[in-house]
């Protein structure tokens, strides 16, 4: 049978140590056929092939990002956009010409609020109610973790005073009072409930659009960080349009208030899945952030927060783990602070097991005859890890206790690391999220470099809507340990990976932190066809210069899902 597509005249960086790099490869039935020079693989092809002259063009393995919150960000990624508005000013004025935008009456949204905005004034709502002409106003901060409530917001949800929850969020007051800032999702909930919903029809364009944006980026799959059975719903929706161009693996996210009841009814769908998405995973967060003060700390920040877990009850958090374990399921836990890391280890270590077997989901669509076999896959069948078991993962790790530090590699659990928080931090420590740590748990930020040296498995992530989505400014911030864009600023630390360490986390570190790895994240015969093409190699091109590289091409099992031009 003749190629589906032929793509010739390029630099293939494979990753596969067996055969590191070729000038062509070939596809059929969504799998790559064949990696070799252009005359091997044009003999393949026949009248039916697309056939298409990269012109020297690098291709590499499908970007994964593993971490992203794609269809809850496709939803709060609305309104202005506040990223890198570094004063009230700027605030204001963007929030003025979204104002102008919408019709009368409207709620004003925003997002990508910085933290340091508010240095001089604490986050006050009233800070921004001339700019919105009394509108009401809900903005969100980067981190999705604290919201700011115009007065007018406040009151037609009706808060009015302080509100007990469940679990760790706060309306915060003074002298009674709701100032307008809102930590954690519980008390933004308050106010997001009064904002009138979006049908079905809005958020479903709206999911369409973010996986356009995600296909032009050149990811190819992505591990969305919070997910329920709607949204298996929409990806079965997506899927059945023709709409999910990229791959997902859609953990659930458990909270402290998810009964047990649920968890049961939960663990019945673990198997979800389709051609490109499915289930198997569950999401916990053990702490929020260190900016606000929510992120769990061995020792109280420099304002006296970071001593609470964000599940009141941290045993019911451990119960929750052991039992989407027992049941099969990878367990995920967002962990910034170094209470919350060694909280989600300790968790993991008494679950009994290093990572969970990989289940009927994770191969889904393979033919048989591959599984079972302990050596590289076959070209004809790629057959499971290994191992055949995926390890747990902790997201996050802004800052550990030298003592854990050891315990991923040890322990078999993945870190998943996102770099590109570190953008905003300052070298000298004058930022919002160093000073609250101090000098000491700042040498722990963000270890990227060490605990990859520990022999731990580290995969690279974004964290959208959080921070941008662009995998080029998420492998360079890991190389830099700044902001790619302001080549005047000094890196924040030592911390930083290379070029390669950079692409495997995209790669074949994201693939196998899902247990993945034994069909994605390297080209090679029998793996799926997810590609990515830039016009130069990621590795290759300094980090300064990587935002600069266009992407030319994304193949999702060898669909073309956008090109450039
Ligand atoms: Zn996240």
């Amino acid at each position: 049978m003749p190629l589906d597509l032929a793509l010739l005249n390029a630099r293939v960086r494979t990753l596969d140590p067996d055969r590191p790099s070729a000038s062509a490869l070939g596809v059929q039935d969504g799998r790559i056929a064949v990696v070799g020079d252009d005359a091997e693989v044009r003999a393949l092809a026949g009248p039916a092939t697309e056939t298409i002259d990269l012109a020297g063009a690098a291709v590499v393995p499908g970007l994964i990002d593993a971490h992203t919150h794609p269809f809850k960000g496709a939803i709060d990624a609305r309104g202005a956009d506040l990223t890198g508005a570094r004063t009230i000013d700027e605030v204001r004025r963007r929030l003025t010409e979204e104002r102008a935008r919408i019709p009368d009456g409207a709620w004003v949204l925003g997002f990508g609020l910085g933290y340091d905005v508010f240095a001089a004034t604490g986050a006050r709502g009233a800070l921004i109610e001339d700019a919105v002409g009394g509108a009401p106003a809900f903005l969100l901060f980067m981190d999705l973790h604290t919201g700011l409530a115009s007065p007018r917001a406040l009151e037609l949800a009706g808060v009015t005073g302080p509100v007990a929850f469940d679990e760790q969020s706060e309306v915060v007051c003074e002298d009674g009072q709701p100032t307008g800032e809102l930590l954690e999702w519980a008390a933004m909930d308050l106010v997001r409930g009064a904002i009138p919903e979006l049908t079905d029809d809005d958020r479903h364009r709206l999911y369409v659009a973010q996986l356009r944006r995600f296909a032009a980026l050149g990811i190819t799959g992505t591990h969305a960080m919070d997910g329920s059975l709607a949204t298996h719903d929409t990806l079965r929706r997506l899927e059945a349009d023709g709409d999910l161009r990229t791959r997902v693996v859609a953990p659930f996210w458990v909270t402290p208030d998810t009964p047990r009841d649920e968890w049961v009814l939960l663990a019945g769908h673990r198997d979800a899945s389709g051609e490109r998405w499915r289930g198997g995973v569950a999401k916990f967060f053990v702490d929020g952030v260190i900016d606000s003060g929510t992120g769990w700390l061995v020792e109280p920040d420099t304002e006296g927060d970071g001593t609470l877990p964000f599940w009141p009850d941290p045993a019911r958090y451990r119960e929750a783990v052991g039992f989407f374990a027992g049941h099969g399921f990878q367990c995920a836990t967002h962990a910034c602070g170094d209470r919350a890391v060694r909280e989600a280890l300790d968790a993991y270590r008494a679950t009994g097991a290093v990572g969970v077997p990989v289940h009927g989901s994770l191969r889904a669509g393979e033919r048989p005859g591959g599984r079972g076999t302990d050596g590289p896959p076959s070209p004809a069948s790629p057959g499971p890890s290994p191992d055949a078991r995926v390890q747990h993962r902790v997201e996050h790790i802004e800052t550990i206790q030298p003592e854990d530090l050891p315990r991923f590699a040890a322990e078999g659990v993945t870190a998943s690391m996102q770099t590109q928080h570190m953008m905003d931090l300052a070298p000298d420590r004058s930022d919002n999220w160093s000073r609250r740590l101090g000098p000491d748990r700042c040498d722990r930020a963000f270890l990227t470099r060490a605990i990859w040296e520990s022999g731990a498995l580290v995969a690279l992530g974004s964290d959208w809507p959080v921070v941008g989505l662009d995998p080029r400014e998420g492998m360079a911030s890991a190389r830099l340990r700044r902001d790619p864009s302001d080549p005047g600023r000094a890196p924040y630390d030592d911390q930083a990976i290379d070029g390669l360490q950079a692409l495997l986390g995209y790669t074949r570190n994201a693939a196998r932190a899902v247990g993945e790895d034994h069909r994605r994240g390297t080209i090679r015969p029998g793996f799926d066809a997810d590609l990515t093409v830039l016009a130069e190699d990621p590795v290759d091109v300094p980090a300064e210069d990587l935002m600069g590289v266009p992407v030319v091409l994304t193949v999702v099992a060898g669909e073309v899902v956008h090109r450039a031009g």
